[in-house]
This record gives structure tokens, C-alpha cells and sequence, in this order.
């Protein structure tokens, strides 16, 4: 008789789920609208939460402050308003004789959900007030019938979806660990677990669903965390790898051409700037690829290292290009190199949308046929197929605005050209490494002497008059200023009837007798180029604009600034717009008016008006944001983390990052069989987003 093949792991872990014990169709559908389809979707479908039973108390043992689990069965529910869209709901809890009493704040829809009767289970910190246990906030589960909760464990709480509880998703997670678990292959050697502290991947799902206590817990949690920050770190490892055997031109300077660029430039470099310089110049005389970042506060004065660079690549007889991220900072860019290149021979062109189709054609071509040197525009360089002849250097300003992909997009047949992006948003330490992992970074930290600091304030509706007072005083005397108004909604056309009515008030009332000038989204590229022209002339005095004006414009007679609706912005917006008043010998001064309804605006606000380093606000803003808000890690084009949590976990991401670059220095492209396992998540997770191709 023909014995039946073995079930491989492989196939344990693709069954669908309609196949496990006690699922079915109906409830594979449900599963489905999880996210979850086969048996090791399962495994890993981490909790979003616990509920620590290890201290389940009756109510008549209650402690002050402790926290504790509590059972029981819900006598009563009151909803008392408070005003203003404020409400605080009440749950009577009962057991046996005793009472305690559950709170929440501003969430009146919860009612409906406590059912007089039903049996819930609550854990949170009591408090007695008023002769009474009270928790606020609990966690809550509500129980089915007269089930006892297991006293003593930690339970895990899964996210649901109609149709499915707690218990049920607790059940079927349960009886798939225990069965399957042992299915899944561990990716890292016994030494690797060894050396860097980490469970087995067994005992970790074992443990992360069904933890027998908080250290255990935590060993599993701290298991995954590191595996997927490790992972992250392989897939940058590896794009870096991939981008380093691409050939690149060597573009050297020798002193002659050194000597002719710094002739154009007006000031001496700060030794920031000088080493900045030297790092991109050694990279870019490799014939691989370039991929540097370089970071500065805003006026740090980033672009005259750009145009270093890219002279460096005329120099060499090559074609350089320089991406904005708006057409207004494109201009300026523009203007920056007409400044300096008066007199040299560079031929170059200004790359919009804003071109015609005739226009593009006749750019493309002369691009195509070698005749121009320098293109700067925006993202309209890389729309639309044109194709350089001969490109070396490709600077990407604001990087921040811009996928991880886009530093790519920008590919030609033959030799690829080096990159440079600069961002004026400075990135906690952390998220440089993660989002950035595979570039290198260059750093301005030193502002250009004579930099003056800019005094901000954050103000009361009744300073209004005086600030108005003072703003004016200062314009009298030959200063230019910003009226910065919120984005209002995701429409231009809201937001600029927003601005358009603070000109006309402003016009008429507090800056009546000045010159304004307007800007926002919503006028055309002539119009928005007319207004920054006026302004950078002295033709207006104050520019009243929406947040457009945000990154890198440069009026630096312009020291005064009136933010608006100040809570609608983030931190690293308002530092940008503060960057665009300290660029002068004259002092800055900032006044924020804004709405303070939470307090996470006010605290964002304060550490604004309080902190003037662009880097400190960055790591503040990062802990504001909390867990979970990568930075936007969407925004770059990367997938987000289950559990990891860069504001936390920088340890394990450092650990992580050097254990991946040395296994990729030990086994180039993860070829050995003893990593293909690690390979493979990589390659799953990251291969599309950071364009590992054809790595695996
Ligand atoms: P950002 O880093 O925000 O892009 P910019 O490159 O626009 O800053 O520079 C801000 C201002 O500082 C510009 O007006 C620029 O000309 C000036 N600047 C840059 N470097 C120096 C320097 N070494 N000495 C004096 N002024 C400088
Ligand atoms: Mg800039």
C-alpha cells in the first residue's frame, strides 16, 4: 500500500483557514475582511493588546493605584453633558455586593454597547473617589454569557470585525499555535539568536499570543521587533549592494576647477559646508553611483553645496540636473545659478509643467542631443521619458517631498548618474536610518555666520493690536514680512478664499498704507512667479500666503512673520516657515496666533516658540507623534511596522542595522542556503518598494 506523502511545512502554512477546526466558509469570509487567509496569516496576526489577568481581583479587594483586572456584571449606565460637545459616561459595575464604577471621557456613542446585565471585564488602575472604586478608561471586554474570565493569564485582545469576538478569534489563534506553530522555519542561525539575545521563533509565537507573563512577553515581542527591523535593514543593505555594482561616471575635481567654482561664490564656506563638499566629492569621483543625503536646517546653506557639485559635474563634461519640489523653488534655483553663472558658459533651461508641449519638445531634444548642461525644474524632469545624453550628477531638493522611488526614476541607458538629495527637514536620527538607510549622510549643522536669531512668540487674541503695532514699526523702517495662513481643507479653492479674505482684511485694517502681495495654490505659475518676483524686489512689503511659501524660499530682507490658525500646522512646517525670516543680518520675529483646544497643540506650540534647533524640534516631534506615525513612512513609499517603533526601539535598530550590513558583507546577495529563509522575507516585505528587482 502507497503510503501518504507528508504534509510539508510549507504546506501547513498555505492552508486556507476555511479548513481549520471550527472556521468554515462562513467564518473564513469573516477572516478574510482581516486580512487573514491561510494558517500562517494567522500565526503572525499579532494582538494589538493585553489584558494582564495576573491580577484579577473582586472588587472587595481592591487597592488604591494598583492596576487590576476586575469582573462583574453592568448595573447601570449614566451619560452626563458636559458642554461643549463634552460628555462623561458612567458604568456601574457589580460584583457580588460591591460596586465600582468605570468612566469614560467624550465618547457618549460607548452607551450603547454596555447592556444592563451583560458581564464585562475591566482592567485599568482604581481609584477610590467619593466612597467609590473608580477606574477611567479601562480596557473592557465583554464577556460571553456566564463565562469565567482565566484568572491569572495575560489574555491577548486581536482587532475583530463584525461578526467575530474575542473568544472566537482567541480560539481559533490558539488551536492554530499550538498546531502549526512548530511549522514555521526559524530564519536565523542558533548563534545569531545567541548573540543578540533572541528567542527561537517557536517559543516567541508561542509567547507572543499566549504569554504566561510580562517577561516572557516581552522577550517574544522583543523577538519580533528586532526581526523586522532587522529585516528592513537587510532589504537597505542590500539596495545599497545593488546601486553599488551599477557603473557611474568618476567626476573628479582637480585644483583648476575647484579654483574657478569658489571665484563665483561671494562668501567663504562654512567648515560644515567644506566638509560637506569633501564627502561628495570623494563620492562622486567613485565609478559607482553617489547616494548621499545631505541635512541641514533650513538657511543652513545647502544649495551652494549643490551647485558645487554640479558645476564639478560640468566641469567633467557632463549634464546635471536639479529637482524641486514646486515651481517657485524651482525658479529660485534658477535665478541662484543665472546669479552665479553670468559670466561662465554654461548652457542651461528651466524644466516645468508649466511648459507647452512645443516648448517640452524643443528641451527634450536639446536635452537628448547634449546641447544643454544644467536643467533645473521640478518633477517634471522626470515625467514624460526624456532622455539624457551624457547626465553625472542629479540633486533632489527636498527630498522629503519625494518617494523613495523617485530618487531612482531618473535612469538612463548606459552609465548611471550620482544622487544627491538634501532635505531641510531634519530627521530624528532614527528615521534617517530606517527611511534613508541606504544613502549616506552629510550633515550642515553650523548656520552661516552672522545668522540672526529669530524671536518667537506665541500669543494671546488680545496682543493682537500690539503685535499689529510692531510689525508695522518694523516695516516702516524697511523690513518685509510673511502672513502665513492655514491650509483650511485639502481644496484650493477654500483655502485661497482663506487667504484672500486675511489680505483684504489686512489691506484694509491693521496693514492699511503697505504694499501686499498674495500667494497660493490656486494661482497659475505666472501669477505665483509674479508674487515672489514683487516681493523679492521690495515691490511688496508683506506677502500674505498659505503654506506654499513653506520650503526653501530665500527674501532674506524679509525678518517678520504673523502665523495663523497656528494649530493647523506641524512642528517641522512652522520651523520651515521660520526658516524663511532668519536669512538676513537682521533679527527675526515670530508671532503665532492659533486656537488651543488640545494638548498636544499647545505642548507642539511651546516646544516651537521654545526651541530654535531644527533637529531638537525634530526628536520632539517625533515623541509627540507617538508610536505608530513613522514619520510618514507611507508617504516614502515603505510599508509600515507591525510592532517596531522607532522612538522606542533605537537600540534594537542600531543592533539591527549593524548585524544586517555585516551579513550582507559576509554574504553579498544572501546567496548562501543558510540565509535563503531571510532572503525571502526581505525580498516580500521591501522587493517592490525599494526596487530590489532582480536581487534575489
Ligand atoms: P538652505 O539650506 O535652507 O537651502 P540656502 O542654501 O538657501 O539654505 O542658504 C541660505 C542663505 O544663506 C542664502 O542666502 C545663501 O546665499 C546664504 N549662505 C549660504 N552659505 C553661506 C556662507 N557660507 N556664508 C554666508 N552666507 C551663506
Ligand atoms: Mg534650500
Amino acid at each position: 500500500m502507497k503510503e501518504r506523502p507528508e504534509k510539508t511545512s510549507a504546506d501547513i502554512l498555505a492552508m486556507p483557514v476555511q479548513y481549520l477546526k471550527g472556521v468554515g466558509p462562513a467564518r473564513a469570509e469573516h477572516l478574510e475582511r482581516l486580512g487573514l487567509r491561510t494558517v500562517q496569516d494567522i500565526l503572525f496576526f499579532f494582538p494589538r493588546d493585553y489584558q494582564d489577568m495576573s491580577e484579577l481581583r473582586s472588587i472587595a479587594d481592591l487597592h488604591e493605584g494598583v492596576s487590576v483586572s476586575v469582573c462583574g456584571a453592568v448595573e447601570e449606565t449614566d451619560l452626563r453633558e458636559t458642554g461643549s460637545g463634552r460628555s462623561v459616561l458612567g458604568v456601574l459595575i457589580r460584583d457580588a455586593n460591591h460596586f465600582m464604577r468605570a468612566i469614560w471621557f467624550n465618547q457618549p456613542y460607548l452607551r450603547q454597547r454596555f447592556e444592563v446585565g451583560r458581564r464585562i471585564l475591566v482592567s485599568g488602575v482604581v481609584k477610590m473617589n467619593g466612597g467609590r472604586w473608580e477606574m477611567v478608561h479601562p480596557k473592557v471586554e465583554f464577556l460571553d454569557g456566564n463565562a469565567v474570565p482565566p484568572a491569572g493569564r495575560i489574555l491577548p485582545i486581536y482587532s475583530l470585525t463584525e461578526g467575530l469576538n474575542q473568544q472566537q478569534v482567541r480560539r481559533i489563534v490558539e488551536g492554530v499555535v499550538e498546531s502549526s506553530a512548530c511549522a514555521v522555519p526559524e530564519a536565523f542561525s542558533d548563534d545569531f539568536l545567541d548573540a543578540h539575545n533572541l528567542w527561537p521563533i517557536q517559543a516567541a509565537l508561542s509567547q507572543i499570543h499566549k504569554p504566561t507573563s510580562r517577561e516572557t512577553l516581552e522577550q517574544a515581542r522583543r523577538r519580533f521587533i528586532f526581526q523586522e527591523l532587522f529585516i528592513l535593514q537587510l532589504a537597505l543593505a542590500l539596495r545599497k549592494h545593488k546601486q553599488s555594482t551599477d557603473a557611474a561616471p568618476p567626476l573628479v575635481v582637480d585644483a583648476k576647477i575647484d579654483a574657478r567654482i569658489r571665484r563665483l561664490f561671494s562668501f567663504a564656506l562654512t567648515s560644515d559646508q567644506e566638509r560637506a563638499i569633501a564627502e561628495i566629492t570623494a563620492d562622486m569621483a567613485c565609478d559607482y553611483p553617489m547616494n548621499r543625503l545631505l541635512q541641514g536646517d533650513v538657511g543652513s546653506g545647502k544649495t551652494i553645496v549643490a551647485v558645487y557639485a554640479m558645476l564639478v559635474a560640468i566641469a567633467c563634461g557632463h549634464q546635471t540636473a536639479i529637482m524641486a519640489p514646486t515651481e517657485i523653488l524651482a525658479a529660485q534655483h534658477f535665478e541662484t545659478f543665472a546669479r552665479l553663472l553670468q559670466n561662465a558658459r554654461v548652457r542651461s533651461t528651466f524644466l516645468t509643467g508649466g511648459l507647452t508641449p512645443a516648448q517640452r519638445k524643443g528641451v527634450s531634444h536639446q536635452i537628448e542631443a547634449g546641447e544643454i548642461d544644467l536643467v533645473i525644474g521640478t518633477q517634471a524632469i522626470v515625467q514624460g521619458g526624456i532622455k539624457f545624453s551624457k547626465l553625472g550628477l542629479v540633486v533632489i531638493d527636498e527630498q522629503h517631498k519625494f518617494g523613495v522611488r523617485q530618487r531612482s526614476a531618473l535612469k538612463q541607458a548606459g552609465l548611471a548618474p550620482h544622487y544627491l538629495v538634501m532635505t531641510a527637514t531634519p530627521i530624528p536620527r532614527t528615521v534617517t536610518l530606517s527611511l534613508y538607510g541606504d544613502l549616506d549622510v552629510s550633515t550642515l549643522r553650523e548656520p552661516p555666520p552672522g545668522r540672526q536669531p529669530v524671536r518667537s512668540y506665541l500669543a494671546e487674541e488680545n496682543q493682537r493690536a500690539k503685535w499689529w503695532d510692531f510689525f508695522r514699526r518694523k516695516l516702516s523702517s524697511g523690513r518685509q514680512g510673511y502672513v502665513i495662513t492655514p491650509l483650511v481643507e485639502a481644496s484650493d479653492s477654500v483655502d485661497a478664499a482663506n487667504v484672500k479674505q486675511v489680505f483684504d482684511d489686512l489691506s484694509i485694517k491693521e496693514l492699511h498704507g503697505f504694499r501686499l502681495g498674495l500667494l497660493h495654490g490656486r494661482l497659475t505659475p505666472e501669477e505665483k512667479s509674479i508674487a515672489m518676483q514683487d516681493f523679492r524686489t521690495g515691490k511688496t512689503n508683506v506677502l500674505v500666503s498659505t503654506s506654499v511659501v513653506e520650503v526653501g524660499v530665500d527674501v532674506p530682507n524679509a525678518t517678520l512673520m504673523t502665523i495663523e490658525g497656528g494649530e493647523r500646522f506641524g512642528l517641522a512646517q512652522l520651523h520651515q516657515l521660520r526658516g524663511r525670516i532668519s536669512r538676513g543680518t537682521h533679527p527675526g520675529y515670530l508671532c503665532v496666533f492659533a486656537s488651543l483646544t488640545t494638548d498636544e497643540a499647545r505642548q507642539r506650540l511651546d516646544a516651537f516658540v521654545n526651541t530654535s534647533s531644527g533637529f531638537e524640534l525634530a526628536e520632539i516631534d517625533f515623541r509627540l507623534r507617538g508610536p505608530g506615525d513613522v514619520f510618514g513612512a507611507q508617504q516614502h513609499g515603505l510599508p509600515r511596522f507591525y510592532l517596531a517603533d522607532l522612538s522606542r526601539d533605537s537600540d534594537l535598530l542600531v543592533e539591527a542595522r549593524l548585524a544586517a550590513q555585516d551579513l550582507v558583507a559576509s554574504d553579498t546577495y544572501l546567496k548562501d542556503p543558510k540565509n535563503e529563509r531571510l532572503l525571502k522575507l526581505a525580498m516580500n516585505r521591501y522587493g517592490q518598494a525599494l526596487e530590489l528587482g532582480d536581487v534575489g
